[in-house]
């Protein structure tokens, strides 16, 4: 199962585990709100796999190449040579991260009335600037991805009859763009099969509405498809992600995640000079010059050098088996664990591990503040308290499941860390009846989980 790692450690940051009554005194500190605990304060910190993996040593020898010209830098020719071959498009666009691409193609896409962005399910950001354009994004996610204990190979697809029927109802001229988001981070970083993504583009052909594949994990869906798909057991990953961009008309990508690098981010447009050009002139004001948008020439290098190693095979398989060795660990002990095990993170349906605890006590959260407090690690909730009240009747526990995230950085830890985890795992799981739920000492009106403060309730 577990699969060594295809790279030697030459550089390394130390990190260092507090002991527990210090780890106490941090969190009450923090206010029982892992978001609000500073780094060095903690030993492993799997909050997100976005812009935290280890970069290449030849991804550092770039950065001493950087060419930092305002215009026409040769790091940006590198980039642009290199999106070319991996996907296939002819137009690209540097962004500072993921988002800036977003702001730049989703208000040009939703105009002239076009009030739907449909997707298999739309990330976070994606869904915020549909709706500061003033649309709105619908998900047509597959149900099986619903049930996080039936084993479905592809729970990131669409469900397209469903998606064909909302358009034959608010009629095509209605619909903005279908966004086809691999893997779909909002399900647990499950992969969209080849056909699944061959569909959505059919239809988007069909009914004359442009496709954008929205790509940060591109290289990780590739891989599943080569293990999972009939017909691409034999296909090399470069050939499969190839394919995969065929499928749409347009890319936004975060580079924070399978472009290897800390920051950055790319739009890129197949064919269609129109649509490029508009994304190139709103590129100035909101990102930089079209040669650089908002990156240095510095890490545009890294980012080329990236995406050459993200498509790498023995980088990849290390990387998917790395995260399922975590997760096989809590399975073979009993953990409830979403099934199949996604690309990026491990989720642990803490709403199955203390079903009694009420879901306005944030099950997950208080599991997250018990699971430092046993280890120093650092996880998330992606529940109630992410989700939410209702902005009408002020309503709240309304997530369907309360699950915890161990979101895993690329390159960073050691199969030995993803041993000390789930041993972690296991003793806050025995000691679960301890486990308090929490309540707001200051709730936000938006976005309330990143700066909430909690007490533990009795
Ligand atoms: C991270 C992410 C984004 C946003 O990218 P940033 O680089 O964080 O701005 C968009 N879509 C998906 C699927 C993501 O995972």
């Amino acid at each position: 199962m577990y699969q060594p790692e295809p790279f030697k450690i030459k550089m390394v940051e130390p990190i260092r585990l507090l002991d527990r009554q210090e780890r106490e005194q941090r969190m009450i500190e923090a206010g029982y709100n892992p978001f609000l605990l500073r780094s060095e304060h903690v030993y492993i910190d799997l909050l997100t796999d976005s812009g935290t993996g280890a970069m290449s040593d030849r991804q550092w020898a770039g950065l001493l190449l950087g060419d930092e010209s305002y215009a026409g830098s040769r790091n940006f020719y590198h980039l642009e040579e290199t999106v070319q071959e991996l996907t296939g498009y002819r137009y690209v666009v540097p962004t500072h991260q993921g988002r800036g691409a977003e702001q730049i193609i989703i208000p040009y896409l939703v105009r002239k009335g076009r009030k739907y962005v449909l997707g298999n399910m739309h990330f976070d950001t994606t869904k915020a600037h549909i709706e500061l354009a003033g649309a709105l994004a619908v998900n047509f996610i597959t149900p099986e991805a619903l049930d996080t204990s039936t084993e479905y190979p592809f729970k990131g697809n669409f469900d397209l009859q469903a998606m064909e029927r909302f358009i034959q109802e608010h009629g095509a001229e209605s619909i903005a763009a279908i966004i086809t988001t691999v893997t779909c981070n909002s399900v647990g970083g499950q992969p969209v099969s080849m056909a699944n993504m061959r569909g959505a583009y059919a239809l988007g052909k069909k009914y004359n509405i442009p496709v954008i594949i929205d790509s940060a994990r591109f290289a990780e869906n590739a891989y599943f498809i080569k293990q999972r798909e009939a017909g691409y057991g034999q296909r090399s990953i470069p050939e499969i992600v190839r394919e995969m961009f065929s499928y749409g008309d347009a890319l936004t990508m975060s580079a924070k995640k399978d472009g290897l690098v800390n920051i950055g981010g790319l739009l890129a447009v197949k064919e269609d000079e129109e649509l490029f050009r508009a994304c190139q002139a709103l590129v100035v004001p909101y990102e930089g010059f079209p040669t650089y948008g908002g990156l240095a020439g510095r890490d545009m290098e890294a980012l080329a050098l990236g995406l050459k190693e993200v498509v790498q095979e023995d980088y990849l398989r290390q990387r998917i088996s790395q995260v399922e060795f975590l997760g096989r660990q809590l399975l073979d002990a009993g953990v409830p664990v979403q099934a199949p095990i996604g690309g990026h993170a491990v989720f642990v349906d803490v709403g199955r591990i203390l079903p009694e605890m009420p879901k306005t006590q944030y099950p997950a959260h208080a599991f997250a503040v018990a699971l430092y407090l046993e280890s120093g690690i650092r996880a998330v909730e992606i529940g109630s308290l992410l989700y939410g009240r209702d902005p009408q009747t002020g309503e709240d526990g309304l997530a369907d499941l309360e699950l915890l995230r161990l979101t895993i950085p690329r390159r960073t830890y050691t199969d030995n860390h993803m041993r000390y985890i789930a041993d972690s795992m296991l003793k806050v799981c025995a000691q679960k009846d301890k486990i308090k739920g929490v309540a707001f000492e200051y709730e936000p009106p938006i976005l309330r989980h990143f700066t909430a403060r909690f007490r533990l309730v009795d």
